[in-house]
């Protein structure tokens, strides 16, 4: 356990932060805090073309998010995840990543990572790596530059392969994440994994998940995962083997490449059962699962008090409602999303 200064300590009230565990005895260790909903892409599954941002006084600031991770991390996190939005256009987020990486230091955190879409990965790979991030995830749906624009609204595909490769230059471990898009992508699934595998990275594939409302039906996107394992399952071995990295990918090993590729299906197999993971937005609102609308409040009881005290009873009573799970259906009968949030307010 944890203080906000990062030393191993009781809370303010003399009593040690009582440990999270829900109520179907799932214990939360990992949180992912989007620090930004916005974002320098468009994704045509995860934002509408015309997105409305939060006003930037409605934000936590830095300082205040650290605040937030730092309670959560006195309450038994062991991992934490920056997302977004994008969290690499968030002004000043390497201050966040500097603050945060003093709990690696002390052993209360055991990884500090990121997900993001690479465009400003070439700006700041090696001061990620110098606060102690190891592994980072980049999301990147195709190889195909013009594909990349189109998924991305305007994205540019070279800017975010140049990502990678100084990210791998500088240490980091990349993982690749790409969206299974129906039409658009699974023609390139194979040339994806022969890729990331080739230069040493992992892969995972994930189901789109029907949350919040775009311009396309969810139905022309959705392609499950059942089928692109089938489909990579003509062409190549695949061997069940049971490396985990805290999240709720499945992973098979491809016997021809060596390399590993994880699949994410909140659609054909819901994995809740193990989920050990809630959601922090860049106002301080907590998500105890992302596909349910239910959340907590915790700038409230963040900006009411100088102690952590109001934090960790507001975090109890959250975890408290944990519910078991999201019920994410995507077919003709359910054309509205199963919660009226876009991917980019929740995080990756
Ligand atoms: N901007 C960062 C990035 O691109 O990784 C972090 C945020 S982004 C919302 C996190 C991940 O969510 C990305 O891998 C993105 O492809 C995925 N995503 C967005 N909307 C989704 C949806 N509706 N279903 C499944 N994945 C989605």
């Amino acid at each position: 356990m944890a203080s906000s200064d990062g030393t191993p300590t009781l809370d303010r009230a003399g009593a040690r932060p009582r440990a999270l565990v829900d109520p179907f005895a799932r214990a939360i260790t990992y949180l992912r805090v989007s620090v930004t909903d916005r974002c320098d892409f468009r994704c045509v599954y995860c934002m509408s073309e015309h997105m409305t941002f939060l006003p930037k006084v409605d934000l936590l600031s830095l300082e205040e998010l650290d605040r937030l991770c730092s309670a959560f991390i006195a309450k038994g996190v062991t991992k934490l995840r920056l997302t977004g939005g994008e969290p690499l256009v968030r002004r000043g987020i390497m201050t966040l990543v500097s603050s945060l990486s003093r709990h690696l230091a002390s052993g209360a955190l055991k990884e500090l990572t990121l997900t993001t879409n690479g465009s400003q990965l070439e700006k700041f790979s090696a001061e990620l790596k110098a606060h102690g991030v190891e592994r980072i995830n980049v999301s990147l749906d195709t190889l195909n530059a013009d594909k990349f624009r189109d998924i991305t609204r305007w994205g540019d595909l070279n800017k975010v392969l140049a990502g990678i490769d100084a990210a791998q230059a500088a240490g980091l471990q990349v993982k690749i994440n790409a969206v299974a898009l129906k039409g658009v992508n699974e023609d390139e699934l194979a040339s994806l994994v022969e890729w990331a595998h080739g230069r040493g990275m992992d892969l995972t594939v994930i189901e789109v998940m029907p949350l919040g409302d775009i311009e396309e039906s969810r139905l022309d996107q959705y392609l499950p995962l059942s089928l692109v394992r089938a489909r990579l399952a003509e062409r190549y071995a695949l061997e069940d083997i049971d490396y985990q990295t805290g999240g709720p990918a499945r992973y098979v090993r491809v016997k021809e490449t060596g390399g590993r590729l994880g699949f994410i299906t909140p659609m054909t197999h819901n994995f809740c059962e193990s989920c050990n993971r809630v959601r922090i937005t860049c106002t301080g609102t907590l998500f105890m699962c992302l596909g349910q609308e239910d959340a907590a409040d915790l700038r409230t009881p963040l900006r009411a008090s100088e102690g952590d005290q109001l934090i960790h009873s507001a975090i109890d009573e959250a975890i408290a409602r944990k519910p078991k799970g999201h019920d994410f259906i995507i077919d003709r009968k359910h054309q509205r999303p199963a919660v009226s949030r876009h991917m980019s307010v929740t995080g990756g």
